[in-house]
């Protein structure tokens, strides 16, 4: 026996309400409001039933159907002009007994009405079947329904609830709707369903039909056309020719005359002939024009012959560039493997070193030896693989990528291409630009690269590739692979003096149009410019510095009208304002608990003095100063270590217990960290402890482990750099680095003095005084 109860009913207009639904609609009559109220004041439900002809203002039990639904009022809102915003949800089908009052609002008593399962199991998923498929047919073709829609329909396998989930989505009459609201058997439902949305389907079918061809008729650009092949008629009538078929006549003797591969040749003469059609001012032909234009413009048979002259080559890398002599005899084997096997097939060159140490300018370099053109790319910041492969057509604004880009540039087929950047690419969910890259630095596939705007075949075999990078750590690994890296590092201040006076300061000159000898810099200024205006590897900022000083020379000529000048440091001071660097140098006396360590930083090496101060106390170790994480990690270690050799050390055995060591390390310029002031701070602490003064004349760079062992560090040529400005001498460094000493320039091989070691013993013998 299904439930009767008694509730209040609001006479819905146009609208139909399904279980399950959940919907809102504004309430304005006044019997509605009061029934609503009503509502509230009972179980917050109501029945639902919509009235048979919604323009009725006042309809009376007659004027509504008697099948309606039973919700539950979720939330009333009150709008301005006493009207309400109700939100209901439907529970279940309610079938109007009899009407108990129909004033101030109506009240019927019902019987809620349960959907009833007629069919066997197999027929009811046949029905829900097709009517799935019929209502996903009637989504893709109307494209107007919600996403949610599809979503909760997906997976429901209560066939009562599905159909009335697809019933409320329908966009159906009145009395269609009340009809599957009347139909309370599944099977009736279903079936009535599935008809139903055929039917709205057919109508859909007709009305794009009929949208198409009305659209046509009135199509903008047709009217164009049809206008223009008017103004056509009438010059041809005038005897002028018409401006279109000018260009068209130019496009095709380019196209003829410039010698294109086939596919591409194809390609062109098919756009054009979709330029004739598309009209001079439409914007479809401009799109078309640019694509052509593309076509013609890329290098696609144009070859420059290549050097293979390797003493030329060496010439010219050696007038272009100051040392770096390691790199130059890279390249030279790389051009002599080049020119022997004729093919360029092998590993891309990568110039790793920070910036400005001139990677740009050998490759540059490279392009002039071989005599090939130079096209340079940047890859930093490069996120989506469509910026090295271009952007479809279909796409409004789309241009080719990078690649293609580079190659309009280089005007050749065979250009030496430099990409910069590779470990700056990133990566999103637009697709990796790494995978993109490496098709096309493989000799295997690059042959037929397709860009997406240009969706022709383009040959990038012949090109040579030379990749450059900051960082090694952060290039893509499988690129890093396809790759031979050169490491070009920064330069000693002898280096950059030299490149200065040799390059910088004549090719500046250059530039701004001056003699040799209308500006001269004096060694002095130089090195104040080195010294007080630059932190850098590279010369890069030197460079700018130079500019900066020979433009104000420049300005000062003019207005004292003299012909010549010298740059002094005093000038340097004059036209650059006060240094903004100073350099640490080195303590020029000998401490008890002061060690000068080294670091590296991104600039470049610098020194690091560590101090430690020993008081009495319960055995605390206080850190302060600039320290790292790693540093902090080091200072333990070494702690622990002293209090396992104390009596080695000749330090108090019991320090751990009635001392406080305290290590600073001041703050420098820039941050430092690094595991590489083991040695440092283990040597600071027993020179400390054991109070016997460190030589202020060596300087040390190492890890330490919890065995004493000294372990090997990054960046000597850096840190010995550093040493040899901070007037420093003799370097203790770790057994294992020994091998990077041949890195070092001669000039600070041969005035310094390395003492390697494996154990932090010999660091103290050799440092601390009093211990040999
Ligand atoms: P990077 O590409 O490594 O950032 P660049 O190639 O842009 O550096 O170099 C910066 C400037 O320094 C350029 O003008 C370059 O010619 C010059 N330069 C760098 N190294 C040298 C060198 N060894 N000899 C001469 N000029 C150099």
């Amino acid at each position: 026996m299904n439930k009767r109860k008694e509730l209040p009913l609001i006479p819905l207009r146009g609208l139909t309400l399904f279980p399950y639904m959940v919907l809102h609609f504004d309430v304005g009559r006044d019997k509605s409001i009061q029934a609503l109220d009503a509502a509230m004041m009972e179980n917050q439900e109501i029945l639902l039933v919509t009235q048979k002809d919604p323009r009725l203002e006042d309809p009376t039990e007659k004027d509504i159907y008697e099948m309606g639904t039973v919700c539950t009022i979720r939330q009333l809102l009150k709008l301005p002009g006493n009207t309400v915003r109700v939100l209901v949800e439907g529970t279940v089908r309610g079938k109007i007994l009899s009407m108990e009052q129909s004033d101030p609002y109506f009240r019927a008593k019902l019987e809620e009405v349960k959907t009833v399962s007629d069919v066997s199991e197999t027929e009811e998923e046949a029905l829900v079947r097709s009517v799935k498929d019929a209502f996903d047919d009637f989504i893709k073709m109307s494209g107007n329904m919600p996403p949610e829609a599809l979503i909760t329909m997906e997976d429901m396998d209560d066939s009562d609830r599905f159909s009335d989930m697809v019933c409320s989505y329908m966009n159906l009459k009145i009395d269609e709707k009340q009809e599957l609201l009347e139909a309370v058997t599944i099977k009736k439902r279903l079936e009535r369903l599935l008809v139903l949305i055929k039917n709205e389907l057919e109508i859909l079918k007709i009305e794009r039909k009929i949208g198409s061809k009305v659209k046509s008729n009135i199509d903008k650009s047709q009217r164009d056309y049809y206008l223009r092949e008017q103004i056509r008629a009438i010059q041809e009538e005038l005897g002028e020719e018409d401006e279109t078929q000018k260009e068209i006549t130019r496009y095709k003797s380019r196209i003829t005359k410039a010698k294109l591969p086939k596919e591409a040749k194809e390609r062109a003469l098919y756009e054009l002939d979709r330029l004739k059609n598309s009209g001079p001012y439409s914007s479809e032909g401009g799109i078309i024009r640019t694509y052509i234009d593309w076509i013609l413009d890329l290098p696609w048979n144009q070859f420059t012959k290549d050097s293979k002259d390797i003493t030329r080559a060496r010439e010219i890398l050696d007038a272009e560039h100051y040392g770096l002599k390691d790199v130059k005899d890279r390249i030279i084997e790389y051009l002599a493997v080049k020119a022997t096997k004729d093919s360029i097939k092998g590993p891309i060159l990568c110039l790793v070193g920070p910036p400005g140490v001139g990677k740009t300018s050998i490759a540059k370099s490279v392009a002039h030896a071989l005599d090939r053109n130079f096209v340079r790319m940047s890859l930093g910041g490069v996120r989506d693989e469509a910026e090295i492969r271009g952007h479809r057509r279909t796409y409004l604004g789309a241009i080719p990528g990078r690649i293609i880009y580079g190659m309009r540039q280089a005007k050749s087929n065979n250009p030496l291409f430099l990409l910069d950047e590779v470990d700056k690419m990133a990566q999103d969910f637009r697709g990796d630009p790494a995978d993109a890259l490496l098709e096309v630095l493989d000799a295997e596939q690059n042959s037929t690269f397709r860009d997406h705007y240009l969706e022709l075949e383009y040959d990038l075999s012949k090109v040579i590739f030379i990749t450059t990078a900051n960082n090694m750590d952060t290039i893509p690994r499988p690129l890093l692979d396809r790759m031979e890296v050169i490491e070009v590092s920064g330069y000693t201040y002898e280096e950059k003096l030299n490149i200065a006076k040799r390059h910088l300061i004549p090719k500046e000159l250059k530039e701004h149009g001056l003699e040799k000898n209308e500006i001269k810099f004096s060694d002095e200024a130089i090195k104040t410019i080195i010294d007080g205006y630059t932190l850098e590897s590279g010369v890069r900022n030197l460079e700018r510095n130079l500019a900066s000083v020979i433009r104000k020379g420049i300005a000062k000529l003019l207005e004292t009208k003299r012909k010549t000048m010298t740059i002094s440091p005093k000038v340097v001071e004059e036209f650059l304002g006060h240094p903004r660097f100073t350099y640490d140098k080195a303590d020029l006396e000998d401490k008890v608990g002061v060690v000068t360590g080294l670091a590296w930083t991104p600039y470049g090496g610098d020194i690091l003095p560590i101090e430690v101060q020993v008081m009495e106390g319960t055995g605390r170790l206080e850190l302060t100063g600039s320290l790292g994480e790693v540093m902090k990690e080091s200072a333990k270690a070494a702690y622990s270590y002293i209090r396992s050799q104390a009596k080695a050390f000749k330090v108090p055995e019991d320090f751990y217990k009635t001392k406080d060591i305290h290590i600073h390390v001041p703050e420098g310029a820039t941050p430092k960290d690094g595991p590489s002031a083991g040695i440092t701070m283990a040597t600071a602490m027993v020179s400390a402890l054991a109070n016997k003064k460190v030589s202020h004349e060596i300087a040390m760079t190492g890890e330490i482990t919890l065995t004493g062992r000294v372990l090997p560090i990054g960046g000597l040529r850096e840190k010995s750099l550093a040493a040899y400005r901070a007037g420093i001498r003799k370097i203790i460094i770790p057994k294992k680095n020994e091998v990077d000493l041949e890195k070092l320039p001669e000039s600070i091989r041969k005035d310094m003095t390395f003492l390697p070691v494996t154990q932090i013993s010999e660091v103290i013998q050799e440092a601390v005084l009093g211990e040999k």
